[in-house]
């Protein structure tokens, strides 16, 4: 199929798009890598009025290191995490998620705004965004507000961009060097969107975990936060007791959807391995 008919855009300031942000309201949507914009313009299943494409503005796909932490620009593309050094040194955990993020190809255009804008609960940088304490900075003409990550997604395809805000940049908070991190994910093929999948990280303390946090994505309607299984690993060694624990505590800590996918059973029992691999990787680091 082909899109409906829409005006283009393509704006070469931040002014410039709030402008047509405000001109367009609800019926103007904003273009990035275009790899989830385009095919649903494509099936008509969004008929905007206009296309606002803001690959022209200036910086906003740079990653740096600020005081603040690692910086990266809502226009940075996938491709540029997977292979920034900044990137794996300050956020490892982006790191290891990219090469799950769809084919090379999407890669290639995809990009870390559009991914946390669209927030589909089965992707994976929503999910590293909660697991790392993550800012998501957004803009308007009514100024800059700072959302942390663990607010921002509210549900499927639902996050608290207000109307004529955009995403522009993410913060990743400094870490100290205790803290370690984890990613897993299941799918039926390389590339597809996840059946389950867990961004973690644990700070080491000594030859215990001091601190947990496990971010489980497609599990749910949003990121979720496994509290229980935190809990439950937190102030122990990462042994066969402490595993058993907070797979029991996992239980509790989530709901999962069936759908043509799988069941929630079926999610639920991958979601304990895929815990389990983490826990079991991370305690193997230690050694
Ligand atoms: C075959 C296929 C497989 C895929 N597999 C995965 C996968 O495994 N995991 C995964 O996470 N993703 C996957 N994707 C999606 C891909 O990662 C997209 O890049 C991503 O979902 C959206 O990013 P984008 O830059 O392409 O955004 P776009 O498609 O341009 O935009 C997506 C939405 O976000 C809005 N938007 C974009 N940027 C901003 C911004 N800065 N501020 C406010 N709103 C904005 C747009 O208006 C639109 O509503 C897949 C896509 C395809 C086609």
């Amino acid at each position: 199929m082909k899109p409906a008919p829409f005006e283009y855009h393509r704006p070469t300031s931040l002014a410039a798009t709030f402008d047509l942000l405000d001109r367009y309201g609800d019926d103007g949507r904003i273009l990035a890598g275009g790899q989830s914009l385009v095919p649903t313009l494509n099936m008509r299943l969004v008929t905007p009025r206009a296309v606002i494409d803001i690959n022209r503005l200036p910086g906003l796909d740079a990653i740096r290191v600020t005081p603040e932490g690692l910086v990266i620009g809502a226009l940075a593309r996938h491709e540029a995490l997977e292979g920034s050094a900044l990137v794996r040194e300050h956020a490892p955990l982006i790191a290891a998620a990219m090469p799950h993020v769809g084919h090379a190809a999407i890669r290639t255009r995809g990009t870390l705004g559009g991914s946390l804008a669209l927030a589909d609960p089965a992707a994976e940088l929503p999910a590293c965004a909660v697991a790392l304490d993550a800012t998501i900075r957004v803009e308007s003409r009514r100024g800059r507000r700072d959302v942390a990550a663990a607010d921002f997604f509210r549900g499927i395809y639902t996050t608290a961009l207000g109307p004529g805000e955009i995403v522009t940049e993410v913060v990743v908070p400094r870490a100290a060097p205790e803290w370690r991190s984890g990613f897993e994910e299941l799918a039926r093929r390389r590339g597809d969107f996840a059946l389950a999948g867990l961004a973690a990280r644990v700070r080491v303390a000594g030859v215990a975990v001091g601190e947990a946090r496990f971010v489980f994505f497609g599990v749910g309607t949003a990121p979720v936060r496994a509290r229980g299984a935190e809990a439950a690993l937190a102030g122990r060694r990462a042994d066969a007791g402490a595993l058993a624990a907070a797979g029991r505590a996992l239980d509790a800590d989530l709901d999962p959807p069936g759908d043509i996918h799988g069941s929630p059973a079926l999610r639920r029992h991958l979601a304990g391995v895929l815990l389990s691999r983490v826990i079991q990787r991370l305690a193997e680091d230690r050694s």
